[in-house]
Formats: structure tokens, C-alpha cells, sequence
């Protein structure tokens, strides 16, 4: 469906998730189709000038390509968004957005507790051209406020954090954003347009790494931004002439986890739930950081904010990091990985994985003990999660 028919249908977000984007061919195939071609065969010498002159139409798959559109089309449909833009991977989409809307002199306020990787980008690649960022704590909108300089063209961030859950006030940063003539710019990975629509708070652009709940089944690497076409155009245009674009089977496999997504982040987010109450209760786990418990400094933020609490928990484990690994080493059936946003439950180490290139101290201040385990919480039956978990905390009793 185009856009002036999704707008006009008022149809729900779960309808959009399996009906936007479809445009079924003379075949009258029912699921979407794949179309794997690096380039397109015009009609004419004429058709060939027409197009590389600007007129509508598919040229090479590094600009276009169906099955990408067909996702773009779906994502902008449940984030709220005009357009999307896809690309390679989640990175690739924060690389499109810095690229497409900053340049040399200006000033970057990022919320300390982003991807490290994000982090790696602004701070070593884009600070070696000339952009400047400053790292701020992501709950105190008086720290971003204060962050703010006569160069600030954008404010960066993440809710919830990773691996602390930490929520950000979207509408509060907003107005700081708008206030100081900045975009407010939104990772929305952890949620997915499922559990939370930044758009609708306020936010400029969403960023999704779809490699993590939108495939949901830790199958293929992808990502994409979103927002108004005026703001998205130079993101497109970035990516056609560097060409970090998506590829038409990962973007198919996303477009079909689009179908399911809401109902797995219903049980992603049940079972955390479960878990994270359960987690709190146990002798062997001295703080669980999960925005479902009432115990969570941002509970209510959280509740307002977002749809549920998401499928990400994290804890400390009593007797630091010797206690953390023999837990992880003791699970049968949680794997132990660096992915998230899996049918399958992982289970992370942060102080010595996702974490380590960050410094001790960074990471005291943070939160990030060496006792602190992250979960993202699969697809299995919760009662034989629990049950895994509970032979891992045994294990690590002895501690
Ligand atoms: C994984 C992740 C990314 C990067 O995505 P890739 O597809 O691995 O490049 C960015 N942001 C968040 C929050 C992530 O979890």
C-alpha cells in the first residue's frame, strides 16, 4: 500500500506490521517476493537517460531495490515514520544519519550509555574529522541541557540503556533538542516500534538495528533509520554514494520478523518479567536491573513511555566476576553470546565482553560491576529458563 492509503486506513499497528508495504505482482503471489539483481534492464536508450536524470524508477540496487522498499515501507508504517531508509547493519544506520546531517565543527550530546560501538564511532572515527561529542548521563536532562553549545546540531540516544535499563526521557530531551535547534535523534533497538514510537515523543529519527527483535531469530545483519523525507534524503543520499545498503534477503527476513514482531516482544517481555521478579528474590543476586520492577529508579517513566518493559534484564551476581562466570559456565540452556533481541536466551558477560575496551572506572561509574550479567530473554518456555537460571545461581552459591 502506498502512504496516503496506509494514513487514510487508520489501521492498527499489528495490521501495518503484516499489510504495509505490499505490492503484490501479476504473479499474484501472496507472501512477498525476493528480488535478488544488482541492476535493472530499461526498455530504451531513452529509458536509461530518463532514469539517471532522475525520473522514478528502479536503476541499481545500491539506490533501489523492491524487497528493501517493501521493508522501509513496513518499519516507516509502525514507527510513524514518512520514510525509511535501510541499511547493511545497525551501524551502518547511525554512520548514515551522523553523516547525512553533521559535518565538521559541530557538536554531538550522547548519552554515556550507548553502544559501545556508537560510542567507538563518534568518539575515534567521526572525531578524527572534526566532529566533537560530549557523553552525558543519559537520566538527567539538566546534564543535557548544560551539554548544549552554539554548535550542537544533534542529541543521541538510547532507551533503555544497555546493559543498566536506564530510561531516557524522550519528551524532555526533545524540548532540549528543539530548544537549542538540534535534532533529536533516537536508537530505538531495544524496544522496536512494538514497544515504543520515539516519533511520537518528539524524536527526530529513529535508528533500529534489525539485527537484533525486528529478525528476532539472530539470522542476518541489518538496520535503518526514519523519520521526515526532508531528513531522510540526505541520509539516502549518503547511502547511495557510500553504499552500506541492505541486501534483499536479509531485508525479506526482516520484513516477514515484521509479521511476528509484536507478538514475540509480548513474550520477550512476559518472561522477563517473570524472571526479573523471580531474579529479585534470590539470595545469590545482590540487585536486578530490569524498568518492570517497582524497584527500578524509572519505573514510572518507563510505563509511560513504553508499551512493556522490553525482554532485557540485567543483574550482579554476589562474588564478582569469578561468581558471574561459573554462573554463565553452569547454564545448559541460555548460550552464552554477544547478540540480543534472539528466540534463543543469551546470556552476557559486559565487564569482560560488550564492555571491556571500556575503562574501570567508566565502567564503576556506569554501574557496570564485574558481577553484572546481562539477559536477553528468548523465546523458551519461562518455567525452563528458570529453571536454568537456578542451576547457574547454585553453582555460583559457593561464592
Ligand atoms: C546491535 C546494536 C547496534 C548495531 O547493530 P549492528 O547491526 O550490529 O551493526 C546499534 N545499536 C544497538 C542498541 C544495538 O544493540
Amino acid at each position: 500500500m502506498d502512504e496516503e492509503s496506509l494514513q487514510e486506513s487508520g489501521w492498527h499497528i499489528d495490521t501495518l506490521a503484516v499489510r504495509a508495504g505490499v505490492h503484490t505482482t501479476a504473479e499474484g503471489e501472496h507472501s512477498e517476493p525476493i528480488y535478488p539483481t544488482s541492476s535493472y534492464r530499461f526498455k530504451s536508450a531513452a529509458e536509461a537517460a530518463a532514469r539517471f536524470a532522475g525520473e522514478p524508477g528502479n536503476v541499481y540496487s545500491r539506490y533501489t531495490n523492491p524487497t528493501v522498499r517493501a521493508f522501509e515501507e513496513r518499519l516507516a508504517a509502525l514507527e510513524g515514520a514518512e520514510v525509511g531508509v535501510a541499511t547493511g547493519s545497525g551501524m551502518a544506520a547511525c554512520l548514515a544519519v551522523f553523516m547525512g546531517h553533521l559535518k565538521a565543527g559541530d557538536h554531538v550530546v550522547a548519552s554515556r550509555a550507548i553502544f559501545g560501538t556508537t560510542v567507538q564511532m563518534l568518539s575515534n572515527i567521526l572525531g578524527r574529522f572534526g566532529l566533537e561529542t560530549t557523553f552525558v548521563d543519559l537520566t538527567d536532562p539538566a546534564a543535557w541541557r548544560a551539554a548544549i553549545r552554539p554548535n550542537t546540531r544533534m542529541l543521541f540516544l538510547e532507551t533503555p540503556s544497555n546493559p543498566m535499563t536506564e530510561i531516557g526521557d524522550l519528551q524532555a530531551l526533545a524540548e532540549i533538542a528543539h530548544g537549542a535547534g538540534a535534532l533529536l535523534v533516537v536508537d530505538n533497538t531495544f524496544c522496536t516500534p512494538a514497544l515504543q514510537r520515539p516519533l511520537e515523543w518528539g524524536a527526530d529519527v529513529v535508528v533500529q538495528a534489525a539485527t537484533k527483535y525486528i529478525d528476532g531469530q539472530g539470522r542476518c545483519l541489518g538496520g535503518a533509520a526514519l523519520g521526515r523525507r526532508e531528513l531522510m534524503e540526505p541520509v539516502r543520499g549518503f547511502l547511495r554514494t557510500a553504499g552500506p545498503s541492505l541486501s534483499p534477503f536479509n531485508a525479506w527476513v526482516f520484513l516477514k520478523g515484521l509479521e511476528t514482531l509484536s507478538l514475540r516482544m509480548e513474550r520477550h517481555c512476559a518472561s522477563a518479567q517473570t524472571l526479573a521478579e523471580w531474579l529479585e528474590a534470590q539470595p545469590q543476586v545482590t540487585r536486578v536491573f530490569y524498568p518492570g520492577l517497582a524497584s527500578h529508579p524509572q519505573h514510572a517513566l518507563a510505563r509511560r513511555q513504553q508499551k512493556a518493559a522490553g525482554g532485557i534484564l540485567s543483574f550482579d551476581v554476589k562474588g564478582g566476576q569469578p561468581a558471574a562466570w561459573v554462573f554463565m559456565d553452569a547454564l545448559r540452556i541460555c548460550s552464552i553470546s554477544a547478540n540480543l533481541g534472539d528466540a534463543k536466551t543469551i546470556v552476557t558477560h559486559a565487564a569482560t565482553t560488550t564492555h571491556s575496551r571500556v575503562s574501570p572506572e567508566a565502567r564503576a561509574a556506569a554501574g557496570i560491576t564485574d558481577g553484572l550479567v546481562r539477559i536477553s530473554v528468548g523465546l523458551e518456555d519461562v518455567r525452563d529458563l528458570q529453571a536454568d537460571i537456578a542451576r547457574g545461581l547454585a553453582a555460583a552459591g559457593a561464592f
